[in-house]
């Protein structure tokens, strides 16, 4: 099925309930309204010469709008590019060249927080027969800004497509029926660039049975039905918004609740409170903020059932107060990647304690997961750790335009080879436990950080810590501990760490140095930049 079709029925069962919310504009859409403002901006694509196949770009926060461009561009088989909102000028200007896209839609946002509308103009100048449309809410301090000058914006779009549709309904009707009977599942309707936790991004390309099938998937295993509303303070522009989130909730016909733009832990408890939410999604750091609101006892959370944590591992303790102060009882962890539409494995709603804070679940419906040997390339015993590779309906058609790095990632036989270290033990639970990139070896022993990372963080002082390899003459590679300290400790010596290690862990993993910082480089999805603070501990140590 195509995601056309799969909104259109939906939409048709559930004309009247609450499909999309958007809290920090104050709207809501059912899914009969849903289905109209998708139709009349998929005219007005049409109407502007957007075809299936071509490139139309988002570049803006958690907005109702993101939701309406995302459906309407899959209703005519145009790909949706999402870029991603940390991105300056010459990132913006490498997505919009790279995928060639032809119309971009972009939010207005002030500075500091970020100049959208000018990166937006600069890059557009540089690339002839781009079409750039703004959002229309314009922040406070640009109101009257002379810069913002002519611009076209998001509501003249969907007036325009309604007036197509009121005025030559009948015409319009028949294209969009002819766009969608045009469309194949298999075909591309989406670039996702990836994270860059490990270098620059990748353009992954989706097809809609890709996403639009682990989305579904995902709201299976969830339960997800009308009955439920889902809050999502995690980004559209990344997988976790727009099919762990839309996808899933919107094919089992639940609501979307969008608490604000960008994240505000206490905006998302409001969000669950007033909305009575089912559901809530994050990555570790966004529940550990909300758990950390000095008023968090005073929001209503009774509500609550289950919710999505993914992205990086969760402390065991924060699982524990999701579950018992959030009443969660029912919250899954995901394990993915952008480029296997994400989700790969995934807990069960009726799995323990104990597998929801040490594993990654089991593999997903319709997915095959493998643990190789990163050598041989032979699949381990059950309990050893290996690359994980999976393969099915999941794995991406490829990186865009990219050819040599596809066939990198994805082998004859269509294995998409993870990069993730991982162990699957004898009931099919998969442990994560890092990226091969991340791994080190020191005088030829392999050293993973994470394992180093979870002993430091029993340190008194340390309230955030990070392990990495630096370059050695001696032993190839050392290890460098990165950490944040608690409130009170102002220095921590690498003398003091080997003391506190000593005996505890073995010799060749207790790191020669120690950096001490105020907070690690960070991508939008919450996850930390290793790959910086390796050029950083490169030149420290040089
Ligand atoms: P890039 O590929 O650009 O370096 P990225 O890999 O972080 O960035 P994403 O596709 O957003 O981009 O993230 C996928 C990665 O996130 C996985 O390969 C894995 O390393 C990590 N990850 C995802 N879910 C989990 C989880 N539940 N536990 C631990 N790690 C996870
Ligand atoms: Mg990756």
């Amino acid at each position: 099925e195509t995601i056309a079709a799969n909104i259109r029925r939906n939409a048709a069962e559930h004309r009247e309930h609450i499909a999309l919310v958007d809290r920090g504009s104050d709207r809501r859409w059912t899914y009969g309204e849903f289905d109209d403002d998708t139709d009349a901006l998929a005219a007005a694509f049409l109407d502007r010469g957007v075809r299936k196949g071509d490139r139309v770009g988002i570049w803006a926060q958690n907005v109702g709008e993101w939701a309406l461009v995302q459906y309407a561009t899959a209703k005519i088989g145009a790909i949706l590019v999402n870029v991603n909102p940390a991105y300056r000028a010459h990132e913006l200007e490498y997505v919009v060249k790279q995928s060639g896209m032809t119309l971009l839609i972009s939010q207005i946002l002030a500075p500091p927080h970020s100049d959208f509308h000018a990166l937006a103009t600069e890059v557009a100048a540089a690339v002839p027969g781009l079409q750039l449309i703004f959002l229309d809410t314009v922040p406070e301090a640009l109101v009257g800004d002379v810069a913002l000058g002519e611009r076209e914006t998001f509501s003249g779009l969907l007036a325009q497509g309604r007036a197509l549709l009121d005025d030559d309904g009948a015409k319009y009707a028949v294209r969009l029926e002819q766009a969608a009977a045009e469309l194949s599942a298999d075909e591309p309707i989406n670039i996702q660039y990836t994270s860059g936790t490990t270098g620059f991004p990748k353009g992954v390309t989706l097809s809609h049975h890709n996403i639009l099938n682990n989305g579904f998937f995902i709201g299976e295993l969830l339960g997800y039905s009308p009955a439920d509303a889902v809050v999502l303070p995690v980004p559209y522009y990344h997988c976790f918004g727009m099919v762990i989130g839309n996808l899933a909730a919107l094919s089992h016909g639940a609501s979307v609740i969008l608490p604000s733009p960008g994240f505000d832990p206490a905006a998302s408890l409001e969000a669950v409170a007033a909305e009575q939410a089912t559901s809530l999604y994050g990555v570790p750091t966004m529940f550990i903020a909300e758990l950390g609101l000095p008023d968090f006892s005073a929001y209503d959370l009774s509500t609550l059932r289950t919710g999505v944590m993914a992205g990086s591992p969760c402390p065991v303790e924060v699982m524990r107060r999701v579950i018992d102060d959030m009443n969660m009882s029912e919250v899954a962890i995901c394990y993915g990647m952008t480029e296997t539409s994400p989700v790969s494995t995934m807990t069960r709603v009726d799995d323990s304690l104990e597998a929801r804070t040490q594993t990654v679940g089991r593999v997903m419906p319709h997915v095959e997961v493998k643990i190789v040997d990163p050598v041989t390339g032979l699949t381990m015993p059950r309990g050893q750790k290996g690359e994980l590779c999976t393969r099915g309906y999941s794995v991406m058609l490829g990186y865009w335009e990219e050819p040599d790095k596809t066939a990198e990632a994805i082998d004859a036989a269509r294995w998409m080879h993870t990069g993730d270290l991982a162990i699957m033990d004898e009931d099919g639970y998969v442990d994560i436990s890092g990226r091969i990139k991340d791994m080190v070896i020191r005088g030829g022993e392999n050293v993973y950080p994470r394992e180093i990372e979870e002993f430091l963080y029993q340190h008194p002082a340390i309230s955030d810590v990070q392990v990495i390899g630096v370059p050695d003459e001696k032993y190839g590679e050392e290890l460098m501990a990165w950490v944040i300290l608690k409130d009170g400790f102002d220095t921590l010596t690498a003398a003091e760490v080997k003391e506190f290690a000593a005996g505890r862990l073995a010799h060749f993993k207790i790191p020669r140095y120690v950096e001490v910082r105020e907070s690690f480089p960070m991508t939008v999805s919450g996850k930390i930049r290793k790959v910086e603070l390796r050029e950083e501990g490169e030149r420290i140590v040089s």
